[in-house]
Parts: structure tokens; C-alpha cells; sequence
């Protein structure tokens, strides 16, 4: 027997998580032990004889394997159906600018919009992709900054792809990520005629601390956000995503004041999507919180998710990221 290729040692406080990325079982184990851990998991056949019991248990959960055991098969078994080989995805991000500054915002927002020449490069490269016949669906996802300070080229760009789709006989799906603040009613019904099928919005918190962290100079960023939040929903769906961190995780208020905005006959398409700032320590967060959270948008129809620690969209075969200067990489 040999140790697992996919065991990760990642150390926590006092403590030290051994987690195996195939079977995704993990152990945590005081500071103070680990080298006796990791002692039995490296020396499997050493140790056999001396600790039966753990090695038996270490094998049962992957972090121990059978010396003949290519794990590279499992591998590609698990993630071969997410590759996704049919679909053409391009993330664009049009601008890095954005007319907000959240604290957590990790792009620079320098001041650069796709030129004419990258965008004809872009439309070049979506033709060339769909009259390719490698692909069922193409997929564009729009993504900044703040991707509506380029709303034309937004459009343009939009209209172009799924009028090429249409014409191929093939599925179009095109989603934004925005603060909603620059929405109002008729850019979303454009939006939605050039191809628009999903939106992704942000709220960081009830009213107070919204507006506190995305400030608007002459009225409330939350109701903003809210009012065309509800303009959306009749049409198309939006993932409504809470970003929380110890401070603002309050979760009697935040679903009442989100429900108070959002009609109950429009929620079925609404996803509230909770996901903790990077930035803040998990040892911070009462979890308790996160899960009363959690049920209370449930019972309020307003159909909550958190991450599932999946494969990245960065792994998609055929999956890239268009930024403003024309460069290409694989994540945002
Ligand atoms: S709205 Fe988005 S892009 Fe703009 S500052 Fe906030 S996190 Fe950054």
C-alpha cells in the first residue's frame, strides 16, 4: 500500500486538516500529532503490523491506497462528465472600471475598455467557434468590473452571438455579473431581447450595510439593486448573491427586508446564493448564523444555495477568459 497522491495537509490554528481530494474524507488532527500521522499514512506497509486499526480505517477513506491503484483513472472518471466538451464558454470582461468600491473588490479598475479591433477578434473568434461543428451551445458570460459600463458593446456583442446561434440551430445561454446599480427598466428589457438568459447581483448585507459598502452618491444602492432585481424576475432568473462576513450576517433582517422587495409570486426565480467573503476568517463566523440563514430563506421561497466545493469553471475544456486588453486567461 502506498499514500494517496491527493492527500493535503492543510494546517489550521492548532489543528491540521488531512484532506483526500478523491474520496473528499477529512481528518483533523491536533499540531502536536501530525508527523505520527503522517508517519502511518506515508509508511502504510511499515506500519500494518503495529497499527492495524488505522491503517485499516486510512485505506477504507482513500488516504491510504492499494500500491497498483492508479488514481489518475479515478480522476478522470470523477470529472470527465464536467468537461463539458460540447460547450464553447468565453468569459468577457469588458472594463476592469466599476462605479462602485467595495473593500473586498480585488480588481484594480484600471481604466481600460475593449478596443473596436479586440472586440472584432472576439466576434471573429465566436464565429469561427460556431461554424467549427464542434459545439452544441455557446456560452458568454459577462463579467467585469462592472460590465455594464460597456452596455453598448454589451448588446452588440450579445445580439451577435445569438443571432449566429439561431442561425446555427444551436443553444445560446449568456449570463451577467453586476452590482445593478446602472440597470433600469428598459436595459433589462434589451438585455433580454439581444440574449440575456441569467443574471448574478451581489447584496453585502440589510439596507444599512449595503449602502455602506456600495455607495451611491444620491440614493440607496440597496433599493436600487432590489427595485431592478424585481424587474428581472418576471423575465429571467438572478442569483441573488450574499456575500457575508461576521459583521452583516444577520438573518432575520436581511430575509425580512429582502421579502419585503421581492414579491412572493416572483421568487421561483430567484436563487439566494450565500457565500462568505474571502477575506474573512472562517473562525469568525458563527455557523449557527449561516444556517438559521440558510433555513429562513428557504421557508421564505427564496430557494437558497451555498458553494459546493466542486470542480472550477476554469477546468471546462473549452472555457476562457477575454479580458479589456485582449489577453486570454483561464480565470477572472
Ligand atoms: S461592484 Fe463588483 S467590481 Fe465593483 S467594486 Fe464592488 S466587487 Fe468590485
Amino acid at each position: 500500500m502506498i499514500a494517496s497522491r491527493y492527500n493535503y495537509y492543510i494546517k489550521h490554528g492548532d489543528l491540521t486538516i488531512i484532506f483526500n481530494g478523491i474520496s473528499e474524507r477529512f481528518i483533523y488532527v491536533s499540531n502536536k500529532n501530525i508527523d505520527s500521522f503522517r508517519n502511518l499514512i506515508d509508511n502504510p506497509d511499515v506500519n500494518r503490523d503495529i497499527h492495524p486499526y488505522h491503517i485499516d480505517q486510512f485505506h477504507k477513506n482513500g488516504f491510504i491506497v492499494d500500491s497498483d491503484y492508479d488514481e489518475r483513472i479515478s480522476v478522470n472518471h470523477k470529472y470527465s462528465y464536467k468537461q463539458f466538451k460540447n460547450i464553447y464558454r468565453i468569459m468577457l470582461l469588458p472594463t476592469y472600471e466599476c462605479n462602485l468600491r467595495c473593500w473586498y473588490c480585488t480588481q484594480k479598475h484600471e481604466s481600460i475598455h475593449m478596443s473596436e479591433d479586440i472586440l472584432k477578434r472576439v466576434r471573429l473568434n465566436i464565429s469561427s467557434a460556431i461554424s467549427s461543428g464542434k459545439y452544441a451551445t455557446i456560452m458568454l458570460d459577462w463579467f467585469g468590473g462592472e460590465p455594464l459600463l460597456a452596455y453598448d458593446e454589451i448588446l452588440a456583442l450579445t445580439s451577435y452571438t445569438a443571432q449566429l446561434c439561431s442561425k446555427h440551430n444551436m443553444t445560446f445561454i449568456c449570463g451577467i455579473t453586476t452590482n445593478g446599480t446602472l440597470l433600469d427598466s428598459e436595459k433589462i428589457s434589451k438585455l433580454r431581447d439581444v440574449g440575456i438568459t441569467s443574471y448574478q447581483i451581489t447584496i453585502d448585507g440589510i439596507k444599512s450595510e449595503h449602502d455602506s459598502i456600495k455607495r451611491l452618491s444620491n440614493k440607496s444602492a440597496f433599493e436600487k439593486t432590489l427595485e431592478n432585481i424585481r424587474l428581472i424576475l418576471p423575465h429571467t432568473p438572478c442569483t441573488l448573491r450574499f456575500n457575508y462576513t461576521h459583521k452583516n450576517l444577520k438573518p432575520q433582517e436581511l430575509i425580512t427586508q429582502v421579502s419585503e422587495r421581492i414579491p412572493e409570486n416572483l421568487r421561483k426565480n430567484i436563487r439566494f446564493s450565500i457565500h462568505k467573503v474571502w477575506q474573512e476568517d472562517v473562525c469568525n463566523i458563527n455557523k449557527s448564523d449561516v444556517n438559521h440563514l440558510f433555513t429562513l430563506a428557504k421557508d421564505n421561497h427564496l430557494n437558497p444555495d451555498m458553494p459546493s466545493y466542486d470542480m472550477c469553471y476554469a477546468d471546462q475544456q473549452n472555457f476562457f477568459c477575454i479580458f479589456p486588453n485582449g489577453k486570454v486567461g483561464k480565470c477572472a
